[in-house]
């Protein structure tokens, strides 16, 4: 599934981030970014202590904001470390604070230079975050961030199971 808006590709692939040859990939962090479960272990596997030491000197994020990193030995250029809020029941500012990671992760990626970005299902994991609200609030995000600004060339998100891989198909296959 892939679809253009204003000049960005913006597409939904299966498959393992820390493999994506764009010049960033997303991380769901958690804010001390000094390492943790899921994508974010997987990540700093992969690319290696390089993105740990960066790490070590950011002081942290703040749940909806983002920091970059090098990506070490990833096939990506950079790591956009962001931290997804923790879902309780949807009144404690969840929906703002998702959409602040993506919108915040794309504001980092255009100062940076960055023209491809590959984003994972932010707080879909441990987090527990529904999945079908999570979906559609990244492609609304990611949607009218790449209608208001230009410079990006891809917008992939990747996911790594089949589930949410079909949730964010139909959440995209809404705006193309
Ligand atoms: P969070 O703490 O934000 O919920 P998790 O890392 O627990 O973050 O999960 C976020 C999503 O990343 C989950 O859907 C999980 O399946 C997925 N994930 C885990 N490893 C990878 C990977 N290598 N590539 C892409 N997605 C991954």
């Amino acid at each position: 599934m892939a679809t253009r808006i204003h000049g960005t590709q913006v597409e939904a692939v299966q498959g393992d981030i820390t493999r994506e040859e764009v010049d960033a990939i997303v991380n769901a962090a958690n804010k001390t970014l000094l390492g943790g479960g899921g994508v974010d272990g997987a990540i700093h596997r992969a690319g290696g202590p390089a993105i740990l030491e960066a790490c070590r000197n950011l002081n942290g994020c703040d749940t909806g904001d983002a920091k970059i990193t090098t990506g070490g030995r990833l096939p990506a250029t950079y790591v956009i470390h962001t931290v997804g809020p923790v879902y309780r029941d949807g009144n404690h500012g969840e929906p703002e604070l998702l959409a602040s990671c993506y919108r915040r992760s794309l504001e980092v990626a255009l100062e940076n230079g960055v023209k491809t970005v590959a984003f994972p299902a932010i707080s879909c994991g441990v987090y527990g975050y529904p999945h079908k609200e999570a979906a559609a609030i990244a492609v609304d995000t990611v949607t009218t961030f790449v209608q208001e600004n230009s410079g990006l060339a891809l917008v992939r998100f990747v996911l790594f199971n089949g589930e949410l891989f079909s949730i964010f198909e139909q959440a995209l296959d809404i705006v193309a």
